[in-house]
């Protein structure tokens, strides 16, 4: 029977282990929505508002900063309390990595996932291609709608907070926006939507430009080219660099803007060379840790 990205791993580490980060993100997915439903469902008050605009205990605005710049730039000047909750949500993810939104937090992601996921179970093969800058036009002309026309356009389009608002308030038309995301990602360009078009991907990934959180590929000196890492990534290309690089002196810390820091590298990587860390850039000592093997320590390249 083929392997699929992970078996190696869920075999020699077992199934918890190589699923971990995958887990807790879906963890923290469905506990961002389960905030914001507990309220309309439940009569639970914790969050009101949604992923566009939210007040959390009644204390903690938190406002999504590209609606916040479409608005300014449509001419709209923002109440304090918005302005805060944008610095908020700004400085949170310029922290740990602006597309932690993408993959820890976005309820589009899930659909996203799942396409991902039957693609490879059942082999099917979205044959197009696009160019992954497409998405920063996009966000160009996101921003630049609202400078011209003085309306928000792409806030009528936006299937995550059409998808976040839908969930919260009933899916109406909705569910037809994560259907066609669905069947795009399915049949017409792999990880098309996220990968490649979505203007709100592109604004988080320029947020986290300079992110402390990373991934780094510091075991690279153990890696035996399965590539299931490459297979699982929703962003393969930010890989190569850091895990093949050092022979070009390159550091093993994923620096890439699009590296979304969902963790499924580590969570399939049977040689453990994947681990998140603060992006220092001092040398390091990693301690080894497989099953077959004694703990020992290897030394690895300075970040570059
Ligand atoms: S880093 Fe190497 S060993 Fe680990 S999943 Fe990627 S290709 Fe396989
Ligand atoms: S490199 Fe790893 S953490 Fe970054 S997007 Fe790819 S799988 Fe996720």
């Amino acid at each position: 029977m083929k392997d699929f990205p992970g078996d190696t791993a869920s075999a020699e580490h077992g199934w918890l282990k190589a699923h971990k980060w995958l887990l807790l993100r879906r963890f923290s997915q469905i506990g961002v929505l389960a905030l914001f439903l507990a309220g309309p469902l439940a009569g639970v008050w914790i969050v009101t508002g949604n992923l566009s605009a939210s007040m959390t205990l009644g204390v903690l605005p938190l406002t999504d900063p590209l609606l916040l710049a479409q608005s300014m730039l449509s001419g709209a000047w923002p109440v304090l309390s918005g302005a805060i909750g944008a610095l908020i949500v700004l400085v949170f993810y310029a922290l740990v990595g602006g597309r932690v939104f993408c993959s820890w937090v976005c309820p589009v992601n899930l659909v996203t996932d799942l396409a991902a996921w039957l693609g490879r179970r059942f082999d099917i093969r979205a044959a197009g291609r696009l160019s992954r800058d497409l998405r920063y036009w996009i966000l160009a002309l996101v921003l630049f709608f609202p400078l011209v026309t003085g309306v928000i356009v792409w806030e009528y389009l936006n299937p995550v907070s059409m998808a976040h608002r839908g969930l919260i308030f009933g899916l109406g038309w909705a569910w037809t926006i994560l259907v066609a995301v669905l069947l795009y990602d399915l049949l017409i360009v792999r990880r098309g939507w996220c990968g490649h078009l979505c203007p709100v991907g592109a604004f988080y990934s320029l947020v986290g430009m300079r992110a402390a959180v990373r991934v780094s590929a510091e075991g690279r000196s153990r890696c035996d080219d399965c590539t299931d890492c490459f297979h699982i990534c929703p962003e393969p290309q930010v890989i190569k660099p850091a895990l093949k690089g050092a022979a070009r002196g390159r550091g093993p810390i994923i620096t890439d803007l699009n590296c979304t820091n969902c963790g499924r590298c580590i969570d399939v990587c049977s040689k453990r060379v994947f681990r998140f860390r603060m992006g220092d850039r001092r040398p390091i000592e990693v301690p080894v840790e497989l099953p077959d093997a004694q703990s020992h320590r290897v030394r690895t390249h300075p970040f570059s």
